[in-house]
């Protein structure tokens, strides 16, 4: 079987979200390991969807998504953030997955290097290397309270201006910033969007970020790098409905750039999928085009931040110290409070054992043995399933058998 297996498919394994999912369901364990909600999405927006099913919109839409709803999403970007773009700039893809891939090889030449912050989210490695190209990892580093270096942030992941300098040479083509930050957290900073910034423009880099958790900023607002001083033209902005409309199996996902990225991506995006389906892309022109005049957002932050604060509080009340994060719905847990220090043995023992399923980061760095020893769950749950995975962690408050 091997010998018919790609060269550049064979550096692949399978996806931890995958994998713990399955390993959830095998031992019937609450599952906040893969990222996904355990409840409804919004109902107008499946009416909208039956509609648009029942009128018939079931044929091909254009290749680069229906006018309706990249215009949506063209005013979504102008009235929250200023983004000076308009439905030209925006192509609707499978999901903010096949965004990142059709980014990546409409812009990424072989030999080309794309600095990613790591932990980083699991495609962005394996889609470089699909184009030809080279990741170069410049660490994101845990705050002190979660086991990260004294003289770092005590409380926020934090990176070193000199590394992410460091690791841009002449053949640098692109940087990757995910913000907000999946497995971490992190929302990134002003400063530190300006310094990216000026790193792109001292070195003609395109900046690709992906905001999927955009609406999920707990304190102060999301920042688009796009926005920055001379980044508009610079800069892909990947982004996906399935996060904020908590219908992640619609797999409507997008990217937002100038007319010259637009092409590229539109090239390559043509080949891979031409087209998203219809009767989704109906729906979440209405989903938009509501929430551009109520508070959907606003609520959809409330529910998420009550959820925040208590899985925290749940996780530090069970001896694994957690800080509340700055956006997404991931908690980091440091899980030497058990006793561990290899998060993939911590993980299956809490999914086999204990009955709550948690992703371990080490899949999100290039050489997992130097991840930090950290847990990541969601809480994009009913409440009722964070008390269950509360009282099944009760019972092992005690530090249990290491590894
Ligand atoms: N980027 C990040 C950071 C994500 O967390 C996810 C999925 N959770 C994706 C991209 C993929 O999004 P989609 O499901 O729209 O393909
Ligand atoms: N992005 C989701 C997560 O981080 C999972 C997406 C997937 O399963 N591909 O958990």
């Amino acid at each position: 079987m091997q010998r018919w297996m790609a060269a550049r498919a064979r550096g692949f394994g399978t996806s931890i979200f995958s994998e713990m999912t399955a390993l959830a369901l095998q031992h019937g364990a609450i599952n906040l390991s893969q990222g996904f909600p355990d409840f409804a999405g919004p109902a107008h927006v499946k009416q909208a969807a039956v509609a648009a099913i029942q009128a018939d919109h079931n044929q091909y839409a254009p290749a680069p998504g229906l006018p309706a709803l990249r215009e949506a999403i063209a005013a979504t970007y102008r009235a929250s953030y200023g983004v000076p773009c308009s439905a030209e700039h925006v192509t609707v893809t499978s999901g903010a997955t096949e965004a990142i891939a059709s980014t990546m090889l409409a812009l990424i030449d072989p030999g080309d290097e794309v600095l990613i912050f790591e932990p980083a989210y699991d495609s962005y490695a394996p889609t470089t290397v699909m184009a030809g190209g080279v990741p170069r990892f410049v660490r994101l580093e845990p705050p002190a309270a979660l086991g990260g270096r004294a003289a770092g942030d005590a409380t926020r992941w934090w990176f070193d201006p000199a590394a992410l300098q460091a690791a841009c040479t002449p053949r640098t083509r692109a940087i990757i910033v995910n913000t907000p930050h999946n497995p971490t957290g992190k929302v990134f900073s002003r400063a530190e969007l300006e310094l990216i910034a000026e790193l792109c423009h001292r070195h003609d880099l395109i900046a690709i970020t992906d905001e999927v958790y955009d609406r999920l900023v707990y304190d102060g607002m999301h920042t688009p790098l796009a926005t920055l001083p001379g980044m508009w033209e610079r800069t892909v902005t990947i982004n996906s409905t399935g996060k904020t409309f908590s219908l992640t199996g619609w797999k409507i996902g997008y990217t937002i750039a100038p007319p010259p990225l637009t092409d590229a991506i539109r090239r390559i995006h043509q080949f891979v999928t031409f087209a998203v389906a219809t009767p989704f892309q109906h729906a979440m022109a209405a989903a938009l085009t509501a929430a551009l005049h109520d508070d959907f957002y606003a609520r959809l932050l409330d529910f998420y931040r009550e959820r925040r604060d208590r899985l925290t509080a749940i996780l530090n009340q069970a001896g694994l110290s957690a800080l509340p994060p700055e956006g997404t719905y991931f908690v980091m847990a440091d899980i030497r409070g058990w006793g561990f220090t290899s998060d993939v043995a911590f993980c299956r023992y809490l999914t086999t054992q204990v009955g709550v399923a948690a992703i371990p980061p080490s899949a999100f760095y290039a050489q997992p043995e130097t991840a930090p020893a950290l847990a990541r769950f969601c809480f994009a749950k009913e409440l009722a399933t964070l008390e269950a995975a509360a009282a099944r962690l009760r019972q092992y408050t005690a530090p249990v058998a290491a590894s």
